[in-house]
């Protein structure tokens, strides 16, 4: 049957979870599967490739897609020792090509994202989407005419690590006010935790209740993230002149508290760009294994094998 042979394997390899879907040649789910993702060096690999064997049942790929939490490098190498220490510097490409001789290819997680969108979600058909995941840290991609961006060294532009002008908790990567610390879902939380009081078990879900419910103090804490959400877009859109903006990762479930202030401090700043409207992300979870599934070849290989 046609499905059988259009199978394509699509992974997200998080921090703390893997998912890994079979695709047909349209983006229909066929089967999925996750869990924790594993961190032993030993046993990272042939685990998932164990996992992945599983959910084929004897189905053959056209190709294997991974998206990768933190940086890739340009020969598709996962750099990212702090949260994938199992994974990390292994050659994931030539082994899981020699384990079912199909093509791999490895990005980071917010390109897989965005090539959900643009295939299946919020930016489907156009000419240029970026892409922002607000989750743990910060992703940032874009795409044009469905290729990622990137820099002139061919590596992932990071960037989530941007100065921006209120003050924020210093950040790791050296800037003592970074956006990643302002409007990523770890800032958010921390802000929900100040006002429900710490260690409330779902400060976040509270916070976003109180706020649907109208109370003020919530509210804000929607509207100042939203603000910088904005604010940071409309950098970024200087440079990348997107004409569809996505938001993804686990902060786009608080669209309707978030796409009024976010909008408004977008478009209070001129970009000497089009203006999109900022679109959130349907996907729920799915949509970076899924984008994952299609990602293409890298351009780039070394000079030598
Ligand atoms: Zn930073």
């Amino acid at each position: 049957m046609s499905e059988t042979t259009d199978v394509r394997v699509g992974v997200d390899l998080g921090g703390t979870g893997t998912r890994i879907v079979l695709v047909g040649s349209e983006g229909a789910t066929v089967d999925r599967v996750s869990f924790a993702t594993v961190a032993e060096r030993a046993v990272a690999v042939p685990s998932l490739v164990s996992a992945i064997r599983t959910l084929l049942a004897g189905r053959t790929p056209v190709s294997i897609g991974i998206g990768a939490s933190g940086p890739v490098d340009r020969c598709g190498v996962i750099r990212n020792p702090a949260t994938l220490p199992g994974f990390s510097g292994a050659d994931l490409e030539g082994e899981l090509g020699d384990a079912f001789d199909v093509p791999v290819s490895i990005d980071n997680d917010a390109v897989t994202a965005a090539i959900y969108e643009q295939r299946l979600g919020e930016a489907v058909g156009a000419a240029g989407t970026l892409m922002v995941t607000l989750g743990t840290g910060v992703g940032v991609a874009a795409l044009d005419r469905g290729r990622p961006i990137r820099g002139t060294d061919g590596e992932h532009p990071e960037a989530g690590h941007r100065l921006v002008a209120e003050p924020t908790p210093p950040c790791y990567c050296g800037r003592s006010a970074c956006w990643e610390q302002a409007v990523s879902r770890t800032a958010l939380q921390a802000a929900a935790e100040e006002v429900c009081g710490p260690g409330a078990a779902d400060a976040l879900a509270e916070l976003a209740s109180r706020a649907r419910g109208g109370q003020e103090q919530a509210l804000s804490v929607f509207e100042s993230f939203g603000n910088a959400l904005g604010a940071g877009l409309a950098d970024l859109q200087t440079v990348v002149r997107a004409n569809v903006i996505v938001i993804g990762g686990s902060v786009a479930q608080f669209d309707d508290l978030l796409h009024e202030a976010a909008q408004r401090a977008y478009t209070r700043i001129d970009t000497y760009a089009p203006v999109p409207e900022i679109r959130f992300s349907r996907a729920g979870d799915v949509g970076g294994a899924i984008g994952a599934a299609f990602l293409e070849p890298r351009w780039y290989r070394p000079a030598t094998g």
